[in-house]
């Protein structure tokens, strides 16, 4: 048994500016457990969605907060990929929460308090026996204060574009550069 000290570790930036990239490589390469934040506001979009609290024009149909206690978010290591997935009640979502269309929701599901003192709470209690690397804005500042390490990313508009838009080119998603620029402006 290895008798090196967990730490935690927070990446925080920019989206598309590679966190989760680094994230990743980091925790393989420490035996870490990876926590992707942005994919649990994602599941949140994702259930608001399919159970038409929100419409995808981003209109509020039913109040969210009164529904997360039926959004229940974990993650789980793939055993043939050992990558870690996000599961939604129980159900890997992994690619259904990488669409355009959730992308623009979630914005809008990121800014209800209650949603983000839910996964902040979630978050917190995910870190707390250390060992964990976890990624997404205001890890380091809010959720995580006294990380051992922080590490904040950025990149220019340019690559942050072409790395989204390559992601999502790549999942076989139809969308044009400009509106990849337009939601990353959010
Ligand atoms: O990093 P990713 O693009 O997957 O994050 C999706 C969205 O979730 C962000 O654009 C932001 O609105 C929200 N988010 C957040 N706080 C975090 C992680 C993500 O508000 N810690």
């Amino acid at each position: 048994m290895s008798t090196s000290k967990k730490i935690t570790i927070a990446v925080d930036g920019y989206s598309s500016c590679g966190k989760s990239t680094l994230a990743k490589a980091l925790a393989k390469k420490l035996g870490y457990e990876y926590i992707d934040t942005g994919a649990m506001f994602r599941s949140v979009a994702l259930y608001c969605l399919e159970n038409g609290l929100i419409k995808e024009n981003g209109e509020e149909v039913y109040k969210v907060k009164d529904f997360l206690e039926d959004i229940d978010i974990q993650f789980k290591t793939n055993q043939q990929t050992g990558e870690s997935v996000v599961l939604l009640n129980e159900l890997n979502v992994e690619e259904k929460i990488r669409t355009m269309t959730i992308s623009r929701l979630v914005v809008k599901v990121s800014g209800i308090k209650e949603v983000r003192a839910k996964l902040a709470a979630l978050q917190i209690e995910m870190g707390k026996e250390k060992g964990v690397v976890m990624d997404g804005r205001d890890i380091g500042t809010v959720i995580f204060p006294d990380a051992e390490m922080k590490i904040f990313m950025t990149a220019a508009t340019d690559e942050r574009v072409r790395r989204r838009y390559e992601e999502l080119k790549q999942k076989g998603q139809k969308v044009t550069k400009s509106e990849v620029a337009e939601n990353l402006a959010l």
